[in-house]
C-alpha cells in the first residue's frame, strides 16, 4: 500500500494542536534514570501501594534490564511492570526527560507474551470493526431483555473472565452515523473528517452527535468515513503491531480531500499523534491535519457566536492522555469559558489517573476501582454539578459510579442559541 499519495485540502487553520508535541524528541535510555524520586508522587500505583516496587524508577530499572542488558526479569518485576497504567504522569516531572511511554511500549514488544484467548478475541474485534458493529444488536438485546440480571448472579461472567467488561457496558446506539453531514451555513468554511474510534461510535453517540451539530452549525461539512479503524492504542500498549490499523486510517483519511481530521477522545488523539513516527509522507501530512476537537473549536470559533448562559458548577477532569501526552488541557477551560455563567474549577489531584488507563480497567480491575474511588471522592467533595472530561474511556469508567462526567462539547452544544 502506498500511503504517500496524499489528498488533503489546503485550508490554513493556523498552528495545529500538534505544536505541543515535538516531532523529534529526545529519547533517553532507561539507564539515564537518576533515581531522584521526583516522579514518585505523580505515580498512581505509588499513591495506592506506597511501595518502591510500584514506582516509575523501579519499573525503569526493570525496563533497563530488558532493553539494555537483555536480562530475564523475575515474576515479581513483571507483576510490578504490569501494574503500570501507562498514564505517563512520570514523564513531565522527570529531570532526565524519560520517555517512559516509548520505553514501556518497546519493552512490551520485546517481551512478546502470547495473549489469552479472551484477549485474542478482543484484538480480533478491534481489528475488524465491522464485526464489532454487528455485535451491537446483541448488546442491546442483552440489556433490554434483562438477561443480564440472572447472568450476573450466576457467576458465569466471572468464570469466563467477562465480568469486568460486562460491568462497563452501556446500551449502545444501533444505527450507523451518516458518512456525511453538510454544513448548516450558507458559506462552507471547510471539510473536516471525524475520527470516531472503535467503541465510542456506539457507546458515546451523544457526544459524537453534539460534535457534528456544533461543527455543522459553525460552517463545516463533516465526513465520517465508515472504513476508519481503531487508532491502534490498545495494540501498541500491549506489545502488538498497530501497523495495519495505522495504515488503514492513513489510507482512508488521506483519500478524502479534508482540511482537518478531528478526534474527540484524547486517548485516541495521543495515539493518532504517534502516527508521526510512521515513516511516510502520508503520516506526516495526516498529523499536520490532525486536531483535537477542543483546539479546533477554539481556533475556529466564529466571532459572532455567543452561547446562552448556564449557571452550573463544573469541575474539569484532565485525562492523562490530555495532560501528559497532548499537553493541551488548558483548551478545556478556555472552551468552557465561552459559556457565560459557568463556575469552572479544576478537579484536585488532576495529575493522578482515574484508573481507567485504556484496557487497564479490564486487566487490573481492583487497582482501577481503588483509583476510581479516590477520583469519585474528589468529585463528590467538589460539589460540582457536572465534570468535564475530554476522554471517553475516563468518562465511561467514572460514570459507572457517578454519572456526572461529560465531554465539554456536550455542554457547549446545549448552550447554542436556538437560531443556530
Ligand atoms: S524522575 Fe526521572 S530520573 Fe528521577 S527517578 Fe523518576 S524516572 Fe528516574
Ligand atoms: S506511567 Fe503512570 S503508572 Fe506507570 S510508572 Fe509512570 S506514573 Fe506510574
Amino acid at each position: 500500500m502506498d500511503f504517500d499519495d496524499l489528498n488533503y485540502g489546503n485550508m490554513d487553520f493556523g498552528l495545529s494542536q500538534n505544536d505541543n508535541i515535538g516531532s523529534k524528541f529526545y529519547l533517553p535510555s532507561a539507564s539515564d534514570c537518576m533515581r531522584c524520586g521526583l516522579c514518585l508522587n505523580s505515580c498512581p500505583t505509588y499513591s495506592l501501594f506506597k511501595k518502591e516496587a510500584e514506582t516509575p524508577r523501579y519499573r525503569i530499572r526493570t525496563i533497563d534490564k530488558i532493553l539494555n542488558y537483555n536480562q530475564a526479569i523475575t515474576t515479581e518485576e513483571q507483576e510490578h511492570l504490569d501494574n503500570c497504567l501507562q498514564c505517563r504522569a512520570c514523564e513531565p516531572v522527570c529531570p532526565s526527560k524519560m520517555a517512559y511511554g516509548e520505553l514501556f511500549d518497546e519493552t512490551q514488544r520485546q517481551l512478546a507474551r502470547p495473549p489469552s484467548l479472551l484477549a485474542k478475541i478482543a484484538f480480533w474485534f478491534i481489528e475488524h470493526k465491522q464485526w464489532l458493529t454487528r455485535l451491537m444488536p446483541l448488546a442491546c438485546i442483552y440489556f433490554k431483555s434483562g438477561i443480564w440480571k440472572p447472568l450476573r448472579k450466576s457467576g458465569l461472567l466471572k468464570r469466563f473472565g467477562l465480568a469486568e467488561a460486562e460491568a462497563l457496558l452501556v446500551e449502545p446506539a444501533l444505527h450507523q452515523l451518516k458518512p456525511y453531514y453538510p454544513s448548516k451555513t450558507l458559506i462552507v468554511r471547510g471539510r473536516v473528517g471525524l475520527f470516531t474510534g472503535c467503541i465510542a461510535e456506539h457507546f458515546d453517540r451523544d457526544t459524537l452527535k453534539d460534535v457534528v451539530n456544533f461543527l455543522t452549525t459553525i460552517g463545516f461539512d463533516v465526513f465520517i468515513p465508515t472504513e476508519q479503524s481503531c487508532c491502534g492504542a490498545i495494540h501498541q500498549h500491549n506489545g502488538r503491531s498497530a501497523e495495519q490499523l495505522i495504515g488503514n486510517n492513513l489510507k482512508v483519511f488521506s483519500s478524502m480531500q479534508l482540511d482537518a481530521v478531528i478526534y474527540t477522545a484524547t486517548g485516541c488523539g495521543a495515539m493518532l499523534n504517534e502516527y508521526r513516527h510512521t515513516d511516510s509522507q502520508a503520516a506526516e501530512s495526516f498529523t499536520q491535519h490532525l486536531f483535537d476537537l477542543n483546539d479546533f473549536l477554539l481556533k475556529q470559533w466564529p466571532e459572532d457566536l455567543k452561547l446562552n448562559p448556564a449557571h452550573l458548577k463544573i469541575a474539569v477532569h484532565e485525562p492523562c492522555s490530555q495532560r501528559n501526552v497532548l499537553k493541551n488541557q488548558q483548551t478545556t477551560y478556555k472552551l468552557l469559558e465561552k459559556i457565560p455563567g459557568l463556575n469552572i474549577r479544576s478537579l484536585p489531584d488532576n495529575h493522578l489517573c482515574c484508573g481507567a488507563g485504556g484496557s487497564y480497567m479490564l486487566t487490573h480491575p481492583e487497582n482501577a476501582a481503588a483509583l476510581r474511588q479516590k477520583k469519585i471522592q474528589l468529585i463528590d467533595d467538589s460539589n460540582a454539578d457536572l465534570v468535564a472530561s475530554s476522554n471517553f474511556g475516563c468518562a465511561l469508567f467514572l460514570n459507572k459510579v457517578n454519572d456526572k462526567v461529560i465531554h465539554p462539547v456536550r455542554l457547549l452544544a446545549r448552550q447554542l442559541p436556538s437560531k443556530s
